[in-house]
């Protein structure tokens, strides 16, 4: 017996999530009794594309999951389920806007270049009552509520049940917070393999929002679930190795910062391609609430508003926190956990073959001081924009796919459309009588 058979009987596990993320980021699934998995295994489970976000028609024959085995995770809270991420096949061949294969073939990309791309997220998130509008702790109001030492108390039995998980898989888990705005956490664990991290990021959301439904609460990672307060952000932090992965090619004490020629040129292409990159980074019309927000009640949005980068300062779209890494802190809670890594991976190898510059950094407050530097774009201001950025960018949806692009733009201006038909009352307010 071998495969997710054995992984079964090893561990307990009665059912197989056999699982696939669609381009709007929702997990689809099917569970798979043990005893019936090895089939799957082979073969992939069945799904009708279409009813799911992955631009098909209802004319599609059966789209199969195949499990990645290696990559099975049991739910530490439910251990007779494990969960496996898969990837999209029809008819034999790849489904090429299937996110987890986007990914895929980038990493491949970079490892044919010699290049392994190590990412770590930080995905932020709101604890909220079941309904979804209001915080769920009524204590938690404080004006400046980062770090609040008694607020994270009260959620110490949801937090450390899933501090407790990840150190149980082994993810190096390290630390966890408050967050900056009133009901929202921050739980961090260790940097890997783009795929890893991704998987990884799939499987926290689905994690923290099984934990909090436990415990009577609903968690959203949502951009900006609360107007006026801090938003959900998903920065990524980003290195490159050798394909052994034990050399950072990033690191560089001589450079400025102490990052490499080659990290500089895949920040260049970061920085190229971020106006276009912004639709797949913020890829809702909520995620535009959080960059280029009004301040919030605590001080700062803590999110970019232009296309510029730093030092160790938490004002600009690009951070550099120490030597032989960068932090993107565009991407928000709502981004797929697979196409945030892809798009890295996308727009730096492009810099790294252009040898893009980012040019020069700006090491001032952007929010007070940003007006001083007169050329620095604007990142866009709602997701129309955005996808207008990315479809105008050839380059970036090339490097991403084009069977990938075209589906993702026109699902999204879909979503685009159905979000200015709905009528809404801030139209009313505001021009009932005019
Ligand atoms: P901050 O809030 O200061 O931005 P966090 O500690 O919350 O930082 O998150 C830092 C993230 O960066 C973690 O996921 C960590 O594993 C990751 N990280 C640290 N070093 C590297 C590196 N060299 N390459 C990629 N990711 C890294
Ligand atoms: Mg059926
Ligand atoms: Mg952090
Ligand atoms: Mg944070
Ligand atoms: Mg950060």
């Amino acid at each position: 017996m071998a495969g997710l058979a054995a992984f079964a009987r090893e561990k307990g596990v009665k059912y197989f999530m056999v699982s696939y993320t669609d381009l709007f980021g929702g997990q689809r699934a099917k569970l798979v009794p043990a005893q019936a998995i090895t089939d799957m295994e082979e073969d992939g489970a069945g799904f009708a594309g279409f009813a799911t976000w992955l631009d098909l028609t209802p004319a599609h024959p059966d789209m199969l999951a195949v499990p990645d085995s290696a990559c099975a995770i049991q739910l530490p809270w439910k251990p007779e389920v494990a969960w496996v991420p898969a990837n999209c096949v029809m008819e034999g061949e790849p489904v090429d806007q299937a996110p987890r294969n986007v990914l895929k073939k980038l990493v491949d990309e970079a490892a044919a270049e010699g290049l392994r791309v190590k990412t770590g997220i930080e995905a932020e998130f709101f604890l909220l009552t079941p309904e979804g509008d209001q915080i769920s702790d009524p204590y938690d109001t404080a004006a400046k509520p980062c770090y609040d030492q008694q607020a994270v108390m009260r959620r110490y039995d949801i937090i450390a049940e899933i501090s407790d998980y990840m150190l149980e898989l082994g993810w190096g888990a390290y630390q966890n917070d408050h967050e900056d705005a009133n009901g929202q956490f921050e739980m961090n664990w260790g940097f890997d393999d783009a795929m890893v991290t991704a998987d990884r990021h799939s499987f926290f959301k689905f994690m923290v929002k099984s934990i909090a439904e436990k415990h009577g609460m609903r968690a959203t990672f949502m951009p900006k679930p609360i107007e006026g307060l801090t938003g959900n952000g998903c920065h990524a932090h980003i290195s490159v190795w050798d394909l052994e992965g034990k050399v950072n090619a990033f690191a560089d004490k001589s450079k400025e910062l102490g990052l490499s020629d080659q990290g500089r040129t895949f920040l260049g292409g970061i920085m190229k391609h971020a106006e276009a990159l912004a639709a797949i980074t913020n890829p809702t019309v909520n995620s535009y609430k959080r960059i280029n927000a009004p301040r919030t009640t605590s001080g700062a949005t803590w999110a970019p508003n232009t296309v510029t980068w730093t030092g160790n300062n938490r004002t600009h779209m690009v951070r550099v926190p120490g030597p032989g890494r960068f932090e993107l802190r565009l991407p928000d809670g709502a981004v797929n956990p697979y196409l945030l890594q892809a798009v890295i991976i996308a727009a730096g190898l492009s810099g790294i073959r252009s040898k893009a510059d980012p040019g020069p950094r700006h090491d001032i407050d952007m929010y007070a001081e940003g007006y001083k530097v007169k050329d620095a774009p604007r990142l866009p201001l709602n997701l129309l924009d955005a996808l207008r950025n990315f479809d105008a960018d050839e380059g970036l949806k090339a490097a991403m796919g084009s069977e990938f692009s075209a589906s993702y733009i026109k699902m999204k201006m879909q979503e685009w459309t159905s979000f200015v038909s709905h009528f809404s009352q801030w139209e009313k307010d505001n021009t009932l009588d005019i």
